[in-house]
């Protein structure tokens, strides 16, 4: 049970002086079944941050308080999959079909319809599943959140779900061949053709060899049909239950509320063990590995790709993360920027590949590289890099490309502006 402090419980002391007995359960009331963990004053953004846990289930919930009439509410869960049938990313298409309180075939595009919300979504990552939404009215707000709550724990999955959402046989005619056919399964066909995207799960998979990362969330069109309704079941079962989950409140609407109406989902779970569900680290290499693989391209010899990936340390150091985000603005912010402009000037590529820096998961990772390149120049892109990198190191970086980058940051976490 947590503390409180707030102006409530000094406006209950007022009304009710000697009422002892009833200001306890009051209390007990009043923390909603949550404990609260920390809090913290975060100066920049006006806000105050508590992070509470649910004391049945281990839920976490991260709420933070301010003037910001941009109401914010998110859910999500550690959905790390275990094998390339892209079952995470179906069970996220799947909940948002209709819920035992939102019976209806698509709740989500009547509320991108109906509802005053300024953002709406579900995302898959590697390892987690998100589902986020806003708006700046109270009341559409509180609709939202009882629609997402609903929907990831009391979704109405069938196995047709499965079959619209990830994968189904289709014949066009008596004497046509089958085929598979489903939304997850043709989004991905549309991802595998690709060479952009296929490069990107390239590289991360190569530097992740031994965890979660390893593998394609999304889903591999190959493997996707050896998903059974049954793992689709229990992965819903495993990973989308409160003692796996973290909730997120930002805005102007009533902190306490926000506990109650959570508390009032998630106490009717039992607790569950999620250890299984933590991404474990990718231990380093001793050294260096090669990688190569093919994707379908006409006969020309310029259409290979190529990348130098590192991983880094891991996301959750604040400081680490702000430093290496400057670095990747000084090493390929600007089309002047060393590890940008070396590779380009060498002509052995058409434009650079890799993403840069990648933060969205345990372990971070950096990718570099060029794209529109005989495969064969692969070794002569990389010296290129390392040398680069070399000379970075014996000469140091201008100290006016660290301030410009510094504050070209700053500017843009000050902006604020994501663009969602
Ligand atoms: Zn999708």
């Amino acid at each position: 049970m947590y503390t409180l402090k707030s102006v409530r419980v000094d406006w209950y002391y007022s009304l009710h002086p000697a009422s002892m007995t009833y200001i306890i359960k009051e209390r007990k009331y009043m923390s909603h079944g949550f404990t609260k963990i920390n809090e913290m004053e975060i100066r920049e953004m006006g806000s105050i941050a508590h992070v509470y846990r649910h004391d049945k289930t281990g839920a976490r919930v991260l709420s933070i308080v301010n003037d910001d009439e941009n109401k914010v509410f998110g859910i999500s869960f550690r959905t790390p999959p275990e094998d390339s049938t892209g079952v995470a990313h179906i069970l996220e298409h799947s909940v948002l079909c209709g819920s035992e309180k939102y019976p209806i075939k698509e709740p989500f595009v009547e509320l991108l319809k109906g509802s005053l919300q300024t953002f709406l979504n579900a995302l898959t990552f590697p390892d987690k599943t998100c589902y986020p939404v806003a708006s700046a009215n109270a009341q559409d707000f509180y609709n939202l959140i009882d629609v997402y709550l609903d929907a990831v724990f009391y979704p109405r999955l069938t196995e047709n779900t499965l079959k619209q959402e990830g994968w189904h046989f289709e014949m066009d005619g008596p004497d046509k061949p089958m085929t598979y056919k489903g939304v997850v399964y043709n989004e991905m066909k549309g991802a595998y053709s690709s060479p952009e995207s296929m490069l990107y799960d390239y590289s991360q998979q190569s530097i992740f060899p031994d965890n979660t990362y390893g593998i394609d969330s999304g889903g591999d069109p190959a493997i996707i049909p050896d998903l059974t309704f049954d793992q689709f079941m229990a992965f819903h079962r495993d990973h989308y239950h409160p003692s796996n989950g973290y909730a997120y409140f930002y805005g102007d609407d009533d902190p306490e509320k926000r506990l109650e109406l959570l508390d009032a989902v998630f106490s009717k779970f039992d607790k569950i063990d999620v250890s299984k569900t933590r991404v474990p680290l990718q231990e380093r290499f001793t050294e260096a590995r090669t990688v190569r693989e093919s994707y379908p391209a006409s006969q020309r010899l310029d259409k290979g790709m190529f990348t130098v990936n590192w991983l880094l340390a891991e996301t959750c150091d604040p400081n680490l993360n702000l430093a290496l985000h400057i670095l990747e603005h000084i090493l390929i912010g600007l089309p002047s920027s060393p590890l940008k402009k070396a590779p380009m000037d060498s002509g052995l590529g058409a434009d650079l590949a890799g993403v840069g820096l990648e933060a969205d998961m345990r372990q971070m990772f950096f990718s570099i590289g060029l794209n529109g390149m005989h495969p064969s120049n692969a070794i002569k892109a990389e010296s290129i890099i390392f040398h680069t990198i070399k000379e970075l190191i014996e000469k140091g970086i201008d100290a006016r490309d660290i301030e410009a980058a510094i504050n070209s940051t700053e500017f843009s976490l000050r902006e604020n502006n994501t663009g969602s």
